[in-house]
């Protein structure tokens, strides 16, 4: 199986620049169960562990930041589906996510965004079918998916819902120039009268919003905090090479101590950002009870850290850095968006402040 270095080469860049990800080369990936290596074994994944995914997510993020948020939504669509679905849902399901199908997720709508509990997309049972309508945004990786799972309100609480993006009613709309990951495929989803069988609906019956959305974002927090650490990675790879190598008044750069300064600055935010994900990640593979604010911890400090850490990089790069296509560039307009997504700072900040006024003294 050839790596995933040598898959992506040096084209992240072009994928920015285009706005494009080649849809056979995601298949391919896809049906190496490369995209939710999380997926045991019985079904077709590679039954990786927590850490051990991690550790590649982190990989696919220092490479380029776009496949990795495929690679999030793939891998948030099939935990969603293995957690919720039944066995036979599983079983029908996991399968297509590690034999080649694309597969996105859909919680944010125009009236929701960090307030899920305001979604009013409806999944209404009618006979032996359900009826969704209503209007999902920004999602990432629809644009290659053929499957979506989208969440709504159900007669007995909120349910997500196995949507094929071929159904009658279903229409993707690409979001145009996104300020980052621009090859992720982010688009909206607009459903209208979208009618399914009813076992459709993973588990058959609705859960608490906050119970079902904190499930399905909790494997993409995750994700995208060890994405971040490859950002992390990537940028200082690129700003020490860059200080080692160019000289002003005589010297290296690195020589210069405000800009050794920002490499010390690097390697501490990158250091960081690992610990926190190897700390959720062993929380996740022991079952702890700590896995869910350490998950949140993990995202919040990963997201902040890349933030920081890629302008970090483009200061050290200077005008090297800053132009379109380089990968210091490309770091600095990925990791703002990572501040937003799955919780954004603010929230995850208010998660974080909750746990610790509940913990004991
Ligand atoms: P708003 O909710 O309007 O918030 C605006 C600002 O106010 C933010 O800074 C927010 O933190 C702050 N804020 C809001 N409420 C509070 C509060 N109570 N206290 C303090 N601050 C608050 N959605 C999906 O469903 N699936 C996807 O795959 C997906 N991918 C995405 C990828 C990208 C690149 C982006 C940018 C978005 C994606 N989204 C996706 C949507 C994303 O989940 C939302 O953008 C996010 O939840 C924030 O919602 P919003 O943009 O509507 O901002």
């Amino acid at each position: 199986m050839t790596s995933l270095t040598l898959r992506v080469g040096d084209l992240a860049g072009e994928w920015d620049r285009t706005g494009l990800i080649p849809p056979e080369l995601l298949r391919d990936l896809g049906a190496e169960g490369r995209l939710c290596a999380e997926v045991p074994e019985s079904y077709g994944g590679w039954g990786l562990s927590s850490l051990s995914s991690g550790a590649y997510t982190a990989h696919a993020g220092g490479l380029c930041s776009s496949l990795r948020s495929v690679m999030t939504s793939q891998g948030m669509a099939a935990w969603t589906i293995q957690r919720l679905g039944t066995a036979e849902q599983s079983a029908g399901l996991l399968p297509r996510l590690t034999g080649g199908a694309l597969a996105a997720v859909g919680f944010s709508e125009p009236g929701a965004g960090s307030d899920l509990a305001a979604m009013t997309t409806t999944v209404r049972r009618d006979g032996d079918t359900v009826v969704v309508d209503g209007h999902k945004k920004w999602v990432t990786a629809a644009h290659y998916a053929d499957l979506l799972v989208v969440v709504g309100r159900h007669e007995d609480g909120a349910v997500a819902v196995v949507v094929p993006t071929g159904t009658p009613g279903v229409r993707v709309e690409r979001i145009a120039d996104p300020l980052g990951c621009r090859a992720a495929g982010h688009a909206d989803v607009h459903l209208d009268g979208v009618r399914l069988p009813a076992d459709s609906v993973l588990g058959g019956h609705g859960l608490p919003t906050a119970l079902l959305v904190t499930t399905a974002l909790a494997y993409g927090r995750m994700s995208v905090a060890w994405g971040c650490v490859g950002i992390l990675r990537a940028c200082l790879a690129a700003a020490t090479a860059h200080a080692a190598g160019r000289e002003q008044f005589g010297r290296p750069l690195a020589e210069h101590q405000l800009v050794a300064g920002h490499i010390a600055d690097l390697y501490t935010a990158e250091q960081v950002a690992t610990r926190v994900c190897e700390y959720a990640g062993r929380c996740w593979d022991e079952g702890s009870p700590d896995q869910v604010v350490a998950t949140v911890l993990a995202k919040h400090v990963s997201a902040t850290q890349a933030a920081a850490g890629a302008a970090t990089a483009v200061q050290v790069l200077a005008s090297a850095g800053s132009r379109d296509g380089h990968t210091v560039a490309r770091a600095y307009r990925d990791a703002k968006l990572m501040e937003i997504i799955e919780g954004s700072n603010e929230l995850c900040r208010l998660m974080l402040a909750q746990h610790a006024l509940s913990a004991p003294g």
